[in-house]
């Protein structure tokens, strides 16, 4: 089998789990317990906590964890917008994850903000002077994805956040895809805050982390014992944050080759594809893309039946993000990139992580020739 989702979700690695075992069995204690087995997980927690700040080039005490990319998302969102007296107006683009789009429309609901999204233009980029045209006085908040989950486009973040800092205006990123092949540097990124999640990259499922600048004030989401600095309350989950950690000093270590490796089997697989499939057409950015992310629309076809086909020889990959698999509403990001619903619903995402080799590529391009030649293009 040839795993092509892994903006879905990757596996646990051999090293991380290794890493986290000792926290789940015999030094299991609660960080916050004043006897040495507590004391003994609340050094772990902090050596985590380091590791991930040194990862985003970070103060520790400006890292929380968090039980994933979801409740970072919604953390920063929620917490910095409600936490900033500036005003009630939020901007965020309309190609982000769930996790901001319905945190931001939580605020419009109950909070009674303004909320404006941005459009993007047909490869998905947010235009730097459109977001300086959006800003207000009473703006508290800007969020824009470093990379997106669908299309894999990757934004000019830290033009972004300058033009956020001439108004005075923070900004959030969600690095959830990113942050397996892109630099998180906070402080080349220029951004405030910036979400990620530890099962995008070899980390198990619920662990993540959120960066908050020092200065910014953030109310909490979770309310209860007061852990990590009263940000956010809940006993730590000192394995995951282990896990987090150790997942993230392996990304780094082979980040740069990995991803000009991935970068050039992209590139082949993209035009093997555009190549001999006449149906298809690449969504996204062409250059200014995730390294491993290729996805696209095939025009006259149905997504699904296509991943089917791809599935019964051997290449697993996605109609687009997780939760949008299987409904058929269309993406509302390849919408917002201007495809029509007919033709978004026939799109295909595949994402991969640094063990797949470029053979494995070669051979997934060539099953997709298959496969849509298979399900043919229905006469329209
Ligand atoms: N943000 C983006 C861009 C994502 O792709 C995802 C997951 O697919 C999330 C947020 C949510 O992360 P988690 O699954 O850790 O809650």
């Amino acid at each position: 089998m040839i795993y092509l989702d892994s903006a879905a979700t990757t596996a646990v690695r051999r090293e991380v789990l290794e890493a986290m075992w000792p926290y789940m069995t015999g030094d299991f204690g609660n960080p916050s317990s004043h006897h040495t087995v507590g004391e003994s997980a609340a050094r772990a927690l902090a050596g985590a906590r380091s590791a991930v700040a040194s990862w985003l080039g970070c103060r520790a005490g400006e890292v929380t964890f968090t039980s994933g990319g979801t409740e970072a998302d919604n953390l920063a969102i929620k917490g910095i917008a409600l936490g900033n007296p500036r005003g009630r107006h939020i901007v965020t683009t309309a190609i982000e994850h769930e996790a901001v789009l319905e945190s931001v429309d939580y605020l419009k609901r109950m909070h009674g903000f303004a909320v404006t999204l941005l459009p993007v233009d047909r490869d998905g980029l947010v235009d730097p002077e459109q977001l300086a045209v959006a800003l207000r006085d009473d703006t508290t908040l800007v969020s824009i994805m470093y990379a997106n989950n669908e299309v894999g486009t990757v934004q000019r973040i830290a033009e972004l956040a300058r033009v956020c800092h001439e108004r005075g205006v923070p900004m959030h990123t969600d690095a959830v895809q990113a942050a397996g092949w892109l630099s998180l540097d906070v402080r080349e990124l220029g951004v405030d805050a910036l979400s990620v999640s530890g099962h995008k990259i070899g980390a198990p499922k619920g662990t993540g982390a959120l960066f908050v600048r020092g200065r910014l004030p953030l109310e909490p989401v979770l309310h209860g014992g007061g852990q990590e600095r009263g940000r956010r309350s809940g006993t730590e989950n000192v394995a995951g944050a282990v896990a987090l950690a150790t997942a993230a000093r392996l990304v780094e270590q082979g980040r740069e080759t990995n991803a000009q490796t991935a970068r050039d089997a992209r590139d082949s697989f993209i035009e093997h594809v555009l190549a001999r499939v006449p149906a298809a057409q690449l969504t996204g950015h062409p250059s200014s893309r995730l390294p491993a992310s290729a996805s696209f629309v095939f025009d006259g076809t149905s997504g699904e039946s296509v991943l089917l086909e791809l599935e019964r020889r051997g290449v697993v990959s996605s109609s687009g993000s997780a939760c949008a698999a299987g409904s058929d509403e269309a993406s509302h990001v390849l919408v917002a990139l201007g495809y029509p619903e007919v033709l978004a619903q026939t799109a295909v995402r595949f994402s991969w992580s640094p063990d797949v080799t470029g053979e494995q590529l070669a051979a997934a391009a060539a099953s997709v020739v298959e496969a849509v030649e298979a399900v043919g293009v229905l006469a329209t």
